[in-house]
């Protein structure tokens, strides 16, 4: 049984206060964009053909209780995962290590590690700083950007009636953090229903604007993606600039894309464009340099060279449906073009690299965040997480992970990302029965964090679900860096905290994705 930890919250409706809170939800969020494109399903005679249609993002009628400290705590160390992770991706030579793990049970990695050996063979084309610096461009650094999100949620140890609340971390996230769009709308969403009366009189003593922080994050994410292309530096093919963001099609979740695509066009002035995944070969092309080209199909007469490349898409093997994709990944790695995320930087985010920095006494976490004070904080946020391989921790977590007894603390995690992919609890020891020994070690096995009891109501396809509910903090990171060459550790030129975003779902829901459709947005009331 989950700790009691708040008050007794959210308050119930009578039905015209719940009418009321819902048809301003509902109106409130189509005309802020807090929506998604409907799921076939959802759309009447199961068609969208034209993609006209748009309905209300899953979200919480209120905003969910929060406690401040960890809040505090999850932002304010925001900073140090940034540069725990760019070290991480800065450091080919430690996530060879990491990855060689990896190559002979799980081909999604070895693909993505092949692609970065064709590029390191060949010289990852090095940014030119200046027009005048052409000529030494080659000794110039390759830069990176990372729109990083640290996910978190609450855990008091049940053994410690005193203890406090803390935050333990879900896992972090290198490509493709998504929803950073939408968190900034539903914070609004959360505070304009407060100033128009919808929450009834009983819960103002609990919800109150000074409570409800804002997430910065559409304009400190834009703010990103807008010092990676100014870090572009000249022209090299003397076209116009753009940002492409490399997409899914179709993408329920596009809205949360355009918040940022519009906001780097009106806050930033720059242009950017959508590039599906399955379109990088016909739409882009490579000058002798290497510099990217792209080419609208709707206007092929005027052409752009590529500064950044933001991925929203290619983290999921099923993207890659045919070896034109995979060529696709290459070429744009190949590109000069500043990449969100690099290959590296996106292995970087594996689980196996959070397991190898979360096992205890693991000596690694030193390696990249010397400054013992920050490594402190971020170690804090650990939870127990295991290899499956045959060392001594590994030894014990398969017998722990086999053991139906013992396997119900835990979740068996592959190398994957976007939701969907863990197996939790009692379905462990059959799904690894199932399952040859030597491909065990592709999976990390974590200790399930075990949030206090908390409720709310979901709105998602039109129905509302009221009950026990589990948040999960997400922490947006900014970081553009530069590599370092022949063992030179390079440099940090960009660090900040991006904004927050919470999510919720139904805690008798192991998966807490929203776009796979297991969770809804939600913003923090801090207690
Ligand atoms: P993905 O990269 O696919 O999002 P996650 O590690 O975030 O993978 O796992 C997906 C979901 O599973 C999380 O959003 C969370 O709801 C749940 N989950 C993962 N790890 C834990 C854990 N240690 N304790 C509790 N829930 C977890
Ligand atoms: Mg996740
Ligand atoms: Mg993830």
């Amino acid at each position: 049984m989950a700790p009691q930890l708040y008050p007794r919250y959210p308050p119930e409706l009578t039905q015209s206060q719940s009418d009321y809170l819902l048809s301003n939800i509902k109106d409130w969020s189509i005309a802020h964009g807090l929506a998604v494109r409907p799921s076939t399903s959802f759309v009447p005679g199961g068609q969208d053909s034209d993609g006209a249609l748009a309905t209300t993002a899953p979200v919480t009628l209120f905003p969910s209780l929060f406690p401040r400290t960890c809040f505090d705590e999850a932002l304010s160390i925001q900073t140090a995962y940034n540069e725990l992770y760019a070290a991480i991706a800065r450091d080919e030579r430690w996530l060879q290590g990491i990855v060689e793990e990896l190559l002979e049970i799980d081909d999604f990695i070895a693909e993505l590690w092949k692609i970065h050996l064709k590029v390191k063979e060949e010289g990852y084309v090095q940014v030119c700083l200046s027009v005048f610096r052409r000529d030494i461009a080659k000794y110039d650094k390759q830069q990176s950007l990372g729109l990083f999100r640290s996910d978190y949620m609450v855990h008091v140890d049940p053994s410690d009636t005193l203890a406090k609340p803390v935050i333990k971390q879900v896992e972090f996230n290198t490509i493709a953090s998504s929803f950073g769009g939408l968190s900034s709308q539903v914070a609004k969403l959360h505070k304009y229903l407060f100033s128009i009366d919808a929450y009834p009189s009983s819960s103002t003593n609990i919800i109150d604007p000074s409570k409800l922080p804002e997430s910065r994050s559409v304009p400190s994410l834009a703010r990103g993606l807008a010092l990676a292309h100014l870090a572009y530096g000249s022209s090299r093919a003397g076209l116009p600039f753009c940002v492409l963001f490399v997409v899914q099609e179709p993408e329920r979740n596009v809205f949360d894309q355009r918040h940022l695509e519009y906001a780097l066009l009106s806050t930033e002035g720059i242009r950017s464009f959508r590039l599906p995944f399955h379109r990088i070969l016909s739409d882009t092309k490579l000058d002798k340099d290497r510099t990217l080209i792209y080419t609208p199909p709707h206007a092929p007469e005027k052409s752009y060279e590529v500064t950044v490349l933001y991925f929203r898409a290619g983290y999921s093997p099923s993207e890659y449906t045919n070896q034109s994709d995979w060529d696709g990944r290459l070429h744009l790695e190949r590109s000069a073009a500043i990449k969100c995320p690099s290959i590296l930087t996106h292995l970087a985010g594996s689980k196996k690299v959070q397991q190898v920095l979360a096992t205890p006494h693991s000596p690694h976490l030193k390696r990249f965040l010397p400054d013992e004070h920050k490594a402190s904080r971020v170690q804090q946020t650990f939870a127990p997480i295991y290899p499956l391989d045959k060392s001594q921790a590994g030894n014990e977590a398969r017998k722990l992970a086999t053991n139906a007894d013992t396997a119900v603390r835990y979740v068996l995690k592959p190398q994957r990302e976007g939701g969907g992919n863990n197996v939790y609890r009692k379905a462990i020891p059959d799904f690894l029965k199932a399952q040859p020994e030597s491909h065990w070690p592709a999976h990390i096995l974590m200790e399930m964090i075990e949030p206090p009891a908390l409720t709310n109501a979901i709105f998602r396809n039109g129905e509302v679900q009221s009950g026990g509910v589990i948040g999960e903090l997400g922490v947006y990171g900014v970081c553009l860096w530069r590599n370092g060459e022949n063992g030179s550790p390079g440099e940090i030129l960009q660090n900040y905290e991006a904004g927050y975003l919470l999510r919720t779902k139904g805690d008798q829901s192991e998966e807490g994705g929203v776009a796979a459709g297991f969770g809804a947005v939600d913003s923090c009331c801090l207690v």
